[in-house]
């Protein structure tokens, strides 16, 4: 008998996305189950963003089959995370009192939220006076107060210098390796795209490159690092790493 998280969470069968005469996504298949550790790379306009918009339910195919466990639970990051003008506590407490969560609930769940990426000290500050590395970890505890199955992050540490980089990936870490609301048969799955090529050694068990919205490469991590690849996956991680 198979356990239930063996069950995909997304299965793409073909994807394309079309913008205009843009072929964001060209015919792309992928299955994805519960408690892999995802990155997507490739150049810049490649279809990381739109796949990872499909994934999250915010954008629709133009054409192929879509499948989607909607029982987990999701959140998505994304570069510049977007701040309410209001304390780092508020914007987490609000996004629970969006999910129902009564107010008075909702600020102490946000406190202990904030407190485990260490910005506890900072809850009653004004969200938008924060640097770009404080708002992404209350990104973070945002998210991970709403304790999703699956976190969608979109070159989440991209705009941030290496001592804030390295305090977000360690969380990223952190989220990886804990469980959704279902419990702890349901580990957290993680799907980001990131240009730095050390972090996606540390934190992904599976590695996918696109280019020109085609899938050209779907390898575990340490395949796609040691192995043969495709020549322009190739040349892409020597120019990365150069
Ligand atoms: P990446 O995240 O890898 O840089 P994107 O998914 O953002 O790539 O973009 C893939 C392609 O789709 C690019 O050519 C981009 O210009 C185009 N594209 C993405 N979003 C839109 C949009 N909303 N309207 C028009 N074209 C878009
Ligand atoms: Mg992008």
């Amino acid at each position: 008998m198979s356990s239930p998280s063996a069950d995909p969470w997304v299965d793409l069968r073909q994807v394309t996305v079309r913008y205009g005469r843009v072929q964001a996504l060209d015919q792309v298949t992928l299955c994805i189950v519960p408690g892999e550790r995802v990155a997507l790379v490739g150049a810049n306009g490649s279809g990381k963003s739109t796949l990872l918009r499909v994934l999250g339910g915010l954008a629709d195919a133009s054409g192929g089959g879509f499948q989607c466990n909607a029982r987990l639970r999701q959140a998505m990051l994304f570069q510049r995370p977007h701040m309410l003008r209001t304390s780092a506590q508020n914007n987490v407490a609000l996004a629970l009192w969006l999910r129902g969560v009564r107010w008075r609930d909702a600020r102490p769940q946000a406190l202990a939220a904030l407190q485990r990426v260490g910005l506890q000290g900072i809850a009653a500050q004004n969200a938008r006076t924060l640097s770009g590395g404080q708002q992404q970890r209350v990104a973070l505890a945002r998210a991970w107060a709403l304790r999703p199955d699956v976190l969608l992050l979109d070159e989440p540490t991209a705009s941030l210098d290496p001592h804030a980089k390295r305090e977000v990936e360690a969380l990223m870490a952190d989220f990886a390796a804990s469980h959704g609301a279902a419990g702890p048969a349901h580990p957290v799955t993680m799907v980001f795209s990131s240009h730095n090529l050390g972090q996606v050694k540390r934190l992904a068990s599976r590695v996918i490159y696109l280019e020109h919205g085609r899938l050209v490469a779907d390898l575990p991590v340490h395949d796609f690092f040691n192995g043969p690849l495709p020549e322009a996956a190739r040349l892409f991680v020597k120019g990365e790493l150069a």
